[in-house]
C-alpha cells in the first residue's frame, strides 16, 4: 500500500477514536502522525494496522488496539514539558506516540528481541527524545526519575511500590490491575496529602512479569 493509502487509513482510525470519546486533540494528532503500520509485520501491515485490533508482535506479546493506546495516553495528561516512564516497550508504537507529546520518554522492556526492534524503529523515525533499555520495569528507573507520568502496559496484581515512589508531586501512574486474565485500568495521582486512586474501565493486557509483578 502507498504512503497515501496508509495515511487515509490512519485518518479513519482517528475518526473512529473520536467516535469512541477520545477527546484530547494532542493525543488524536499524535496518533494521526505516527505510522502504526511500521510497527507490525507482514500481511497484518496491509490489512489490519489501523483497525481496532490488538496485533501480535512476536514473543507472545501484542501491540494494544488503538483505542487503548489513546485512552491510556489521555489519562497520563502529558504536556510538552513532561518526563514519562513507559513499562512494556513492545513494538515501540506506544513509545512513539508518547515521544510525540512529551519532552522525554524512558521505556523499559524485559524481552531483548522486542526492545531491539523498538530501538531500531524509533531511531528510523528520528525521535531524539527516547531512551529504551532492557530491564525489569517493575523496579522503575530511579536514575532518571522522578516522572510526571508512568504508564504500565502489562497487567499487574497491584501497582509496584517502586513505581509509585518514582512519581513526582502531581504525577500520574496509569496501570492495569487485577488477575492475569483481566484487569481494571487504574490511575494514581501523587498529591501533597498522599496518593489518590481512581478505578476506570475493565481491560485485558498481557501479564507484567518481574520482581514486583507476576512470576515468570
Ligand atoms: N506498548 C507495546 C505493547 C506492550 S505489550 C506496543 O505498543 O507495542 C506488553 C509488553 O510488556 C510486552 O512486550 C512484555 O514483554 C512487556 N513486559 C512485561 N513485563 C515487563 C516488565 N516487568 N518490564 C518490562 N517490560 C515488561
Amino acid at each position: 500500500m502507498s504512503q497515501a493509502g496508509h495515511r487515509i487509513r490512519r485518518e479513519g482510525m482517528v475518526r473512529d477514536l473520536k467516535s469512541r470519546k477520545i477527546r484530547d486533540p494532542r493525543v488524536l494528532e499524535a496518533m494521526e502522525r505516527v505510522p502504526r503500520h511500521l510497527f507490525v509485520e507482514g500481511k497484518l501491515r496491509q490489512s489490519r494496522a489501523y483497525s481496532e485490533f490488538a496485533l501480535p508482535i512476536g514473543e507472545d506479546q501484542t501491540i494494544s488496539q488503538p483505542y487503548i493506546v489513546a485512552r491510556t495516553t489521555e489519562l497520563l495528561e502529558i504536556d510538552s514539558e513532561s518526563s514519562i516512564l513507559e513499562i512494556g516497550t513492545g513494538s515501540g508504537y506506544h513509545t512513539a506516540v508518547l515521544a510525540s507529546l512529551a519532552r522525554r520518554v524512558y521505556s523499559l522492556e524485559r524481552i531483548p528481541s522486542l526492545a531491539k526492534g523498538a530501538i531500531r524503529r524509533i531511531q528510523e523515525l528520528g525521535f531524539g527524545n527516547v531512551k529504551i533499555q532492557i530491564f525489569d520495569g517493575t523496579v522503575g528507573w530511579s536514575d532518571v526519575g522522578p516522572f510526571d507520568g508512568i504508564l504500565v502496559l502489562a497487567g499487574a496484581p497491584k501497582a509496584p511500590a517502586p513505581l509509585l515512589d518514582q512519581l513526582r508531586l502531581g504525577g500520574r501512574l496509569v496501570i492495569p490491575e487485577g488477575s492475569k486474565e483481566r484487569q481494571v485500568l487504574v490511575r494514581y495521582r501523587r498529591l501533597e496529602q498522599g496518593l489518590e486512586r481512581t478505578e476506570l474501565e475493565p481491560v485485558t493486557f498481557v501479564p507484567l512479569i518481574g520482581r514486583h509483578g507476576w512470576e515468570a
